[in-house]
């Protein structure tokens, strides 16, 4: 029998309809973790009868999944919403108070936590400085005092979380749950992540890129909800990018899918992180900006950086300058932002993608970044895409990848719950 299935990605459930032969034993699981992404991701919501028509089940069918569920307790009816005609739709969503989980952002330079509930509705958030570059050992000790400092500050403890999902900037073979040779994660090559975090913290874990998990982010909850084609371009001390084509996270054979940071903009250019020269992240990047300001101030530039001490500037310093009408900080984000629409429209080229979602730190200037970009895609990919593709900052601004790694956590909590795996202990979840 031809079964219409949704694809699942590590523990993510992609809308992704695609027709394969279904083992008959996991046939009620896939079905249900079908039901529960459209309750999710349908943007504006879905009713019992949307469900049918979309998965292709009889409506009967759909009311048997749906009453298992609403009985596990981990979807509700949702507050009756009336139209300006005809009758009202009864939508369903996750029942926002089945449970806590918990999503961890490690970037380079900063770390981030998220705890949501089942809604992915965030209860508490923090944010602190961080280096990814002091190994395994320094920062799981670090993200480890974040998570008791949050949960205890909440009245929680560790068992009252149902997972835990975790981005990290390097990549991620899934499988094994370890990154390999990552270019800014020294100390972490082949580490196992997600092994080693689940068993200090006794819940499953979910690790996964950061780039990815801002795609992620973004197609949830953010500027991308439906999108088909999306790529999500973080711009932080590195640069990243995660891909979703065709609704599918792509990754490449190996994981390393996105990796456009590294993308040779100028065979003698200016040497990079990963040893080669040239690479756009040496151009845009958090760091380059920050080297290009310190140049400018050593060599007189006016500018008000030339206040700040010389081997402090930040790209958040230069950002704050440009913001402030500094000629020079204006120029050197313009610059950054000139380069990596060069290698944007390449993407564009490649990958004709509906929306391109700019994120991360430097990102957050907002259009002075993102005008350069624009006009470099449009003057160099092909009008057939370049015409197309809407080039926007990230709505989630710095969180699209913690947020993205509440999705993966809430991917492993909600499954499980629906499965029996995982019962569900928590009367009630109060939001700030
Ligand atoms: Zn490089």
């Amino acid at each position: 029998m031809m079964w219409q299935l949704y694809k699942e990605i590590s523990g993510n459930l992609i809308l992704t309809f695609y027709f394969a032969q279904a083992p008959q034993q996991n046939v009620k699981n896939i079905n249900k973790h079908a039901v529960l992404d459209l309750i999710r991701f349908t943007p504006g919501g879905i009713s019992r009868a949307g469900i049918a028509k979309v998965i292709g089940l009889s409506r009967a069918a759909v009311s048997t999944i749906v009453n298992d569920l609403i009985e596990v307790g981990i979807i509700r009816d949702a507050e009756q919403r009336t139209k300006t005609s005809g009758r009202p739709r009864m939508l369903l969503e996750i029942n926002p108070n089945a449970g806590y989980i918990v999503g961890i952002d490690m970037g380079a330079s900063h770390i981030r936590i998220l705890l949501s509930n089942f809604g992915a509705e965030t209860i508490a958030e923090k944010e602190m400085g961080f280096k990814i570059a002091d190994g395994p050992d320094a920062c799981i000790t670090q993200a480890n005092t974040l998570l008791e400092d949050i949960l205890r500050e909440n009245d929680l403890d560790l068992s009252m979380l149902a997972a835990i999902g975790i981005g990290v900037p390097g990549p991620i073979d899934s499988d094994a749950g370890m990154v390999i040779a990552p270019p800014i994660m020294p100390g972490w090559d082949r580490f196992p992540i997600r092994d080693t975090l689940s068993a200090l913290w006794g819940r499953p874990v979910s690790v996964n890129n950061d780039a990815e998990l801002g795609a992620l982010g973004e197609w949830a909850y953010g500027a991308g909800r439906g999108a088909r084609d999306l790529a999500y371009i973080k711009v932080g001390t590195g640069i990243g990018a995660g891909l979703l084509i065709d609704g599918r996270i792509y990754r490449g054979a190996t994981g390393s899918a996105g990796e456009i940071g590294h993308l040779t903009m100028d065979n003698d250019g200016p040497l990079c992180t990963c040893g080669n020269r040239g690479c756009l992240e040496a151009f845009s990047g958090g760091n380059a900006i920050a080297k290009q300001a310190m140049q400018a101030v050593h060599s007189a530039k006016r500018t008000r950086l030339a206040l700040n001490d010389l081997g402090e500037i930040s790209a958040k310093d230069v950002a704050i300058a440009a913001q402030h009408g500094d000629l020079v900080a204006q120029q050197i984000m313009a610059q950054a932002g000139g380069h990596l629409g060069v290698a944007i429209a390449g993407l564009v080229n490649i990958f004709n993608p509906d929306i391109i979602v700019v994120g991360g730190g430097v990102a957050q200037i907002g259009d002075l970044f993102l005008e350069p970009v624009r006009r470099e895609v449009m003057r160099r990919s092909l009008p057939a895409a370049a015409n197309n593709v809407r080039i926007t900052t990230a709505v989630l601004g710095k969180r699209s990848s913690s947020l993205g790694a509440v999705v993966q956590a809430l991917s492993l909590a909600i499954y499980d719950v629906a499965e029996g795996k995982y019962v569900l202990k928590n009367e009630s979840v109060e939001v700030a």
